[in-house]
């Protein structure tokens, strides 16, 4: 499958604002956007005006980025969550949120959700005593997250107790035995993405 595989930090720097992409790195002052708050590039320290398009096509940007999706895939996200009942950009960001790769990182069984992707593919969860491993896969309410058994003496798993990210509260984690369950779906108001998300359906819309 296509994936991004350039320097990440530029696309913090890109957005001008820190997308989480490299762990604890990101938690540090070795973060470059931390040193270098400017966008990448020859360019990049030059003033620009910026139209409302731009303004709309950052916005998608910093979105997909933030979630770690390509251009397909967010857009095909996009597509489910304007047949869904309700306001569009609410319904794509709780699609966002509760892909299963976004939710092992929010329970904090990964320092980034890129790491979460890649443990997700490696098939070290099991959702509902199933393993799972889509990181697109959309876990409900009611449904458990558990890091398997074997997995549980690995070095990645032992290490992710230290750094602890507190889960919000529409999940419950247990971190000691690497479990957890999505209570609710999370509402607009406890979802802390910075991301104004009726700019990403106004650009699709056009
Ligand atoms: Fe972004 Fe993390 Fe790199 Fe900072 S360290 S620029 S937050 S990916």
């Amino acid at each position: 499958m296509a994936r991004y595989t350039d320097a990440v930090c530029r696309l913090c720097r890109r957005e001008s604002q820190k997308l989480f992409l490299k762990g604890e790195r990101c938690y540090s002052p070795k973060c470059s956007l931390e040193r270098r708050n400017y966008p990448p590039g020859q360019h990049g320290q030059g003033r620009k005006k910026v139209s409302d398009y731009g303004i709309q096509l950052r916005e998608k940007q910093k979105a997909k980025r933030f979630y770690g999706l390509l251009e397909k895939q967010f857009h095909n996200t996009f597509l489910k969550a304007s047949r869904k009942k309700g306001i569009t950009g609410e319904n794509l960001l709780v699609m966002l949120e509760t892909r299963l790769d976004n939710v092992v990182f929010r329970m904090g069984f990964a320092s980034s959700r890129k790491e979460a992707r890649q443990l997700v593919n490696h098939g070290h969860f099991l959702v509902d005593g199933a393993k799972v491993d889509i990181p697109s896969y959309e876990v409900k309410p009611g449904q458990k997250v558990v890091v398997k058994k074997r997995s549980h003496s690995s070095a990645k798993f032992k290490e992710i107790k230290d750094f602890q990210i507190s889960a919000p509260e529409w999940l419950s984690v247990d971190i000691e035995k690497l479990e957890g369950t999505v209570l609710n779906y999370p509402t607009r108001d406890i979802i802390d993405t910075p991301i104004a998300e009726h700019l990403i359906v106004e650009l699709y819309s056009k």
